[in-house]
């Protein structure tokens, strides 16, 4: 998206893509996020396309993984590589189903307590994530 796109409002203008700040307020905190959304050239219009839409949710989910104190999706992502799995071995080892680890890491979806949990056990304990992989017949 190079901003190539015909504007769906007026049918005339081109949209181009813009970031911009967003302050976002979440239990008490507040934080600037980076907000994708698009200007048509001709009419002015400021809108949001599907994939825009979904990089500014994952934005917001990734403040409230920091707000409510669980692992953002790029510290589970660091975590996971420093165990040296792939997404689906992680899967098979903590649970939460094939394409769990994707959603966390893309902060699509925000990881459960427990599995919040785990996570940080596995990354400080290299013993019992071996314990773990060992019941699901992964071996290091
Ligand atoms: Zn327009």
């Amino acid at each position: 998206m190079q901003g190539k796109d015909l504007c769906p409002l007026c049918g005339e203008g081109h949209l181009a893509h813009q970031l911009g700040s967003l302050l976002v307020d979440y239990k008490g905190q507040t934080a600037a996020i980076v907000s994708h959304f698009s200007v048509c050239d001709h009419c002015g219009s400021e809108q949001a396309d599907a994939a825009q839409l979904r990089d500014n949710k994952r934005a917001m989910v990734a403040f409230k993984k920091q707000v409510d104190g669980f692992l953002t999706g790029a510290e589970v992502k660091a975590i996971r590589e420093q165990l040296g799995i792939t997404q689906a071995q992680a899967a098979r080892v903590f649970g939460g189903g094939p394409v769990a680890f994707a959603k966390y890491e893309a902060d699509d979806v925000t990881q459960s307590e427990a599995m919040d949990k785990l996570i940080r056990l596995s990354a400080s304990s290299v013993d019992a994530f071996h314990i773990l992989a060992e019941q699901v017949g992964l071996t290091a």
